[in-house]
């Protein structure tokens, strides 16, 4: 049923025709608490919501519709692992409607979680507690760390026991924010069923919403092509410097606006190693680490084509069109890796060596398993020149010889830079210190699942909020897992 409150949705999605969407109510659930609400956030994005209150925490497990709500199930196809399937859609989320913000940006905000679609297909459209907070306390890093992400802005649980194969867990609603939800599925769904007319008239919707520069061009749909493909080059260049994994990048899983979407068995690296791999499912390693610019090539491959109407007269042009579309993709996405990454040890004028300085680095930090974070965070702790390493940094190697004479070059090389303190405060800036840790986020799941305790889910997000500032009460949180306290699986919790 309807609620009296108002959210100040628009709803241009729900205006377009029919066959992009289901109109869906979502389903009722009997015990709702609001465990989470990102009060920031509901601020900066212009909620009025000044408190708790029963009908908001009702509409936020959808319970109630928000009064200017028109709610919508999205429909899309996409690739998983690389297999076409023609039909996917939003079949554990629902679109409540469109929050113009306070500076005049339009979001779309989503419910998961909250029931059964005509996309659910064999599912629940149910979400347990543990990938809600999972994807609440990484998005939310993900942005204080300053990668564009869909946003966290209420976890509710709502008292169901939900089946999954690996037992009962307790239900939760997660209410999402996003500059927009559209996919590169999305554009495959209408491609599939050969609808020229749907295709163009998606790409001038997300044009409009989130090129808006490229509206009047006459080429303006190859300008849409290479400026998605410009955003998800230096969108998963951030990711790598970071050491994030994405985890289940299929086509469905990739948006036109270049934010981060659906965090699934996401999870940080500890240790550096180019072919980790935490997904459960993700048996032959597709979307490891170092894999993730080449999937996302695939994955743009896979939106040209779809588009390939939009793209040239004839098919040679369009594929064309997509070939050179792809070229410059894999050029920015390299650029962004090696000016990030040099960037990471202070490297701001690169010069000719310098790559195979970083190369020198990252191949110690491989064979020695440093963690990859701290590597890079305490490597401005090393900066002085004739100083010899700081014990918290020596400790991440087992053989600290190789790294000493690295260390020697590297000061050599900074000298030109700039001076010391300059950058070593500039590295601290970008390295952060804390990082969503995978055995912390375990712990915090652990706790509220079994529990009902949220405490850990109420730390980790005010922590993770200043990624880059030390708080001496929490130094245990920078810290890698004991080996036995590593978490080496994640799951996508469907
Ligand atoms: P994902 O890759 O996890 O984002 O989801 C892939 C597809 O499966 C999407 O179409 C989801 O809507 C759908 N899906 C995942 N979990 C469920 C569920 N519990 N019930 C219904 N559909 C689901
Ligand atoms: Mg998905
Ligand atoms: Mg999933």
């Amino acid at each position: 049923s309807v609620s009296t409150l108002n959210a100040g949705f628009k709803n241009s999605f729900a205006m377009l025709p029919k066959k992009f969407y289901e109109p869906i109510t979502p389903e009722t659930v009997h015990d709702p608490v609001l465990q989470k609400y990102n009060w920031k956030l509901g601020r900066e994005l212009g909620f009025n919501f000044t408190q708790e209150t029963p009908e908001l925490t009702d509409c936020l497990a959808g319970n109630l519709v928000f009064a200017d709500s028109t709610p919508v199930a999205m429909a899309y196809a996409g690739h998983q692992f690389g297999r076409f399937v023609p039909q996917l859609g939003d079949g554990r989320a629902i679109l409540l409607g469109e929050k113009i913000t306070p500076d005049g940006k339009r979001v779309d905000v989503q419910l998961k979680g909250s029931g059964r679609t005509r996309f659910s297909r064999g599912g629940d459209g149910k979400s347990p507690l543990g990938p809600v907070i999972r994807e609440y306390i990484v998005s939310e890093a993900m942005h204080a760390l300053g990668v564009p992400t869909t946003r966290a802005l209420a976890i509710v649980s709502t008292g169901e026991r939900i089946l999954r194969e690996d037992g009962i867990h307790p239900g939760g609603v997660m209410t999402r924010v996003a500059s927009g939800f559209v996919r590169v599925g999305s554009f495959e769904y209408f491609a599939a069923r050969g609808d020229e007319a749907a295709i163009g008239e998606l790409a001038d919707y997300v044009i409009a919403r989130h090129y808006p520069e490229i509206l009047e061009t006459k080429d303006r749909y190859r300008q849409f092509f290479s400026s998605v493909a410009t955003r998800q080059a230096r969108l998963v260049a951030k990711w790598m410097q970071l050491g994030f994994i994405h985890g289940v990048m299929n086509t469905d899983n990739t948006s036109i606006s270049g934010e981060t979407i659906d965090y699934g068995p996401c999870a940080f690296m500890d240790y550096y190693d180019p072919n980790m791999v935490f997904s459960s499912i993700d048996t032959m390693g597709r979307y490891r680490y170092a894999n993730q610019g080449a999937i996302m090539k695939w994955n743009l491959h896979a939106l040209g084509i779809s588009l390939q109407a939009l793209l040239g007269n004839t098919e040679e042009e369009a594929m064309d069109v997509i070939d050179a579309t792809l070229t410059a993709f894999e050029q920015e996405f390299l650029h962004a890796q090696k000016v990030g990454l040099l960037k990471k040890i202070g490297i701001e004028k690169p010069g000719d060596q310098d790559f195979s300085l970083l190369g020198e680095l990252l191949a110690l930090m491989q064979s020695q398993k440093t963690d990859f974070t701290l590597t890079f965070r305490y490597l401005a702790d090393q900066i002085r020149e004739g100083s010899t390493m700081t014990p918290q940094f020596q400790k991440l190697f087992k053989a600290p010889d190789a790294i000493s004479a690295w260390l020697e070059s590297w000061r050599k090389r900074l000298a030109e830079e700039n001076r010391p303190d300059v950058i070593q405060a500039k590295m601290n800036r970008i390295n952060p210190l804390f990082i969503p840790r995978n055995h912390r986020i375990h712990k915090a799941i652990e706790d509220a699942e079994a529990r009902d305790d949220f405490s850990q889910v109420h730390l980790l997000t005010a922590l993770y909020e200043n990624p880059f500032t030390e708080q001496p009460k929490f130094t245990d949180y920078a810290q890698a897992p004991a080996d036995e306290k590593r978490v080496t699986r994640t799951f996508c919790g469907t």
